[in-house]
This record gives C-alpha cells, structure tokens and sequence, in this order.
C-alpha cells in the first residue's frame, strides 16, 4: 500500500505510513498499540459491559484521537482511519463502539490490511453472485421488490404486508435489514419503548463507490499495487484498490469517496467528480495517464433509499452503553439478523452471514429444535484462507510514546544536570578545603 500526502508518494510501514521523524513513528506505534489495548478490554458480544463501557461511550473517536495522539500527523492518519473503516467523522462516532468495532474485526492490523487483512480477497465475478445463488436454489420463494411496511404479532400467525399490499403470515419473521431502516415499518402491537428509541438513533454511514476505468494499469509500470491511502483535502477519494479483474482485463481503480466528502461532493455532477478523482489520481501517481480514463462508473449510496448509507450503521456517543444490548433482543415473534448484530465482521458481508445464522438458530430454538448452547456456535475458520497473526517485534511491544521518550529525556537531561551540579559543588569544595 502507498500513501500519498504533502506532494509525495511513499511506502506503507505495516498499517502505516513510513516515516523520518522518530516522534511521529513511536506516535504510530502507540496509536495502534493503546487503540488495540483498549479494543482488548470490551467484550466483542457485551461491549456495554466493558469495565470502562460508560466512560468510552461518552467520548468521541475525536476525542481519544486528541488524547492518544501527539502528533498532527498520526492525528490526521487516525481520521483518515475512521473514515475508511466506518465512513463517518471521529467527531460522529463513539470511541466505545469504534474501539469495538475495530476489535471486533481482529484488531487494528487485520481490519486495515490488505494482505491477510480485512481486504484481502474478492470473489471472481463479485458477491452479487452469493446471494443470486441463493436465491436459485430457492426456486421462487424469494420476492424482490416488496418492502415491508407492517408487521402484525396480535394472532397466533405473524402477519407480514409488504408495500405492494401483499400478506404474508409465518410464525416468525428475520428482520435482517438495518437497525434505522426498521422505522419505516408499521409495528402491532408498537415496539418496546428502548428498541423504538434505539433504531431511531443508528444513523447509517456516507460513502460513494467510483470505479475509474483505464486501457491499461499503467500504474504497475512505476511498481505501484493500485492501493493508495490519499490524505489531501482536495482530492475526493480517501482510499484506492487496484480492480482490475484477474486475468488482467478491464483495467481499474477503485475508490472510496468517504464521509464528509460524500456529503460535500454528492451536488456535482458525475462528470465533475470524475474529473476531480483522476486529477486527485494523477497527483498521487504522479503519472500524466491517470489524466485519460475510458469508462467511470459511480454509486452514491447515501441515495438507496433501502441502504441508508453504507457500509454499515454507526453508533454516535452515548447510545451503545445505554441501548446497545437491545440490539438483538428479539421482540416476541421477530428475530434481528442483519451485519449491525454480529459479533464477529460486523458491517462486513461475514458479519451478516454470522448474523444470519445465529438468528435462524434463535427461531430453532424458540421452536425446541435445538438447545440454547447451539445458538451461538464459532464461525469456522476459513481452510484456505486461514487468518495468520499479526507478529509485533519487542521494539513495538515496548518502545515509549512520543511524550513519554520526550519525558524520558528531559528526566534523564534533569538528573545528569543536578549530577553534573553536585559534581561542580564537590570540586568547589575539595578546592578550597586545599
Ligand atoms: C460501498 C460498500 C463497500 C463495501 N465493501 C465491503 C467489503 O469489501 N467487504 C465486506 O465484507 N463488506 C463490504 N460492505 C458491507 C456489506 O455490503 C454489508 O456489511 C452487508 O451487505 C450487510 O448485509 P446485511 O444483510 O446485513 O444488510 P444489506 O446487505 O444492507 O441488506 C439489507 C436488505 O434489506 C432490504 N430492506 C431494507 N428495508 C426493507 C424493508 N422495509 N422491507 C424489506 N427489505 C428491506 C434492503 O433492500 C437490502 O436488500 C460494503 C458496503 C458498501 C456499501
């Protein structure tokens, strides 16, 4: 990975950019090492219950960001890093949910890594295909375009109207949409007070997809991967992966316009935003061809009206210490799927999947099929692409922070200036003693 800032393209370091100035290295140091300290201390599955739960919660990512970091550089780095992971601000979100957020994904190295990371690998062809599979092997019994407007629990058989005034009745309902999403549906009878109160308070994040389509990955000829984290406020684009497809055809760069430039950049045209990527694109290539796409694609997601945003929900200060454990409470007959549940990926594809299969064990179990112990069974781990850990050198374990070799030093600089004091008193003395 490259990142690109001030003028200048340089190597990653591990998860980080690489740096001259040893402040700024043991400040990167100590940001991922305290983030994932603090990460280690909140249950993945009760992060509400975590010792420091209340206090995390009324804190803003903004706010440890400005506690943790000392440097301007590694605090611009740690925005750039809430934006990538969760398409919103550090001042939006709550550092308790961000901390477990990123846990919850294995730790600050695995969710921002490519290789052997949260990136690292794409299905042939895209995931659209998992669910059309799906849907095949069902033969018809999924309906598409029939949002639920109501749900109805007052008789003996759930009964489900969708917004094309079809009814369906079961005896549970998955709900497996987004926690905001949920309040557009009519409820009988009304929903507890605390879920009423928490779906209205999990806005969903803002990001818009580009795909910059090039005759070739010109890129690769100066040695570049395509991935690039792009700190630099007129650029549009946060962060970059080279799609080009596997057999080397169609040619592209993907790019992630995030958060606050989603918000400001949604009023241009497409044109004008495909202008302003592959100008941002050149700079940070420093290549002129990055300057001549021949196809740009783009998806603004804040737009679906069924999404909300993406990639996921986010829990803003204060609501996940009060009303997180609500999250999967069911309520009577309906169950909540859906990635924003998870415990493991949650806001990625693995954590809907994860979700998914424990709520469809919960009804099992409601229905006496299965014991309670089986509802939450350990995703397995994948065989051919098995997670390998994250080693961290000594030096990483145990080198101070910036402030702390800064402290270091001046007490050092104190206790040799008062030795070379005493010393100097010494002299005198012995001096006129003779
Ligand atoms: C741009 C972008 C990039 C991403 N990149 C990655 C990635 O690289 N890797 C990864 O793992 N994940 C990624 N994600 C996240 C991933 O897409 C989500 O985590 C995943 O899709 C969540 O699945 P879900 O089933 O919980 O919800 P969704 O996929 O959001 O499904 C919810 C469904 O509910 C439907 N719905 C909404 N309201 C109603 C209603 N009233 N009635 C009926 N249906 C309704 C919606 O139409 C939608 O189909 C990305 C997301 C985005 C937007």
């Amino acid at each position: 990975m490259f990142h690109y800032k001030g003028g200048k393209s340089r190597n990653f370091r591990d998860i980080g950019p690489s740096t001259w100035n040893p402040l700024v290295f043991l400040d990167y140091n100590n940001f991922w090492r305290t983030m994932d300290k603090m990460g280690k201390e909140i249950p993945v599955d009760a992060p509400w219950d975590a010792p420091h739960a209340e206090e995390w919660d009324k804190m803003t990512m903004k706010e440890l960001i400005n506690k943790i970091c000392w440097t301007k550089a590694v605090r611009d780095f740690a925005t750039v890093f809430v934006n990538v992971n969760v398409t919103s601000e550090p001042h939006e979100v709550s550092a308790l949910w961000f901390l477990w957020y990123v846990r919850q994904c294995g730790g600050t190295f695995r969710i921002f890594s490519v290789t052997n990371g949260g990136q690292e690998r794409k299905f042939k062809g895209g995931s659209g295909q998992i669910s059309e599979k799906i849907m095949e092997r069902l033969k018809g019994r999924v309906k598409l375009e029939r949002p639920v407007i109501s749900i109805d629990q007052t008789g003996d058989n759930v009964l489900v109207e969708t917004l094309n005034h079809e009814i369906y009745e079961s005896k549970y309902v998955i709900s497996a949409i987004p926690p905001i999403l949920t309040t557009k549906i009519h409820y009988k009878p009304e929903l507890p007070p605390n879920r009423n109160q928490l779906i209205q308070r999990l806005p969903m994040g803002s990001v818009i997809k580009t795909m910059m389509y090039y005759r070739e990955a010109f890129w690769r000829r100066k040695g570049y991967c395509g991935s690039f984290v792009i700190e630099d406020e007129e650029s549009p684009v946060g962060i970059t992966i080279d799609d080009t497809k596997p057999d080397g055809t169609f040619p592209a760069i993907m790019g992630f316009i995030l958060s606050r430039k989603a918000v400001k950049l949604a009023h241009l045209s497409k044109e004008e935003r495909k202008r302003k990527i592959s100008e941002a694109y050149a700079k940070a290539l420093g290549m002129r061809e990055a300057l001549q796409p021949v196809h740009y694609e783009e998806k603004d997601w804040t737009m679906e009206q069924y999404s909300g945003g993406c990639y996921t929900a986010y829990f803003p200060p204060g609501i996940m210490h009060s009303y997180g454990r609500i999250i999967r409470q069911p309520v009577d007959r309906i169950y909540f799927a859906g990635t924003e549940t998870a415990t493991q990926w949650s806001g990625y594809m693995e954590g809907a999947v994860q979700a998914g299969e424990r709520a469809a064990r919960e009804v099992l179990h409601s229905m006496g099929k299965i014991s309670k112990s089986e509802i939450w069974m350990p995703e397995p781990e994948s065989k051919d692409v098995p997670a390998r850990p994250f080693l961290r050198s000594f030096w990483e374990r145990n080198l101070p922070s910036a402030p702390g070799l800064l402290c270091l030093l001046s007490c050092t600089l104190c206790v040799s200036s008062v030795a070379a004091a005493g010393l100097l008193v010494c002299k005198k003395v012995l001096a006129c003693r003779n």
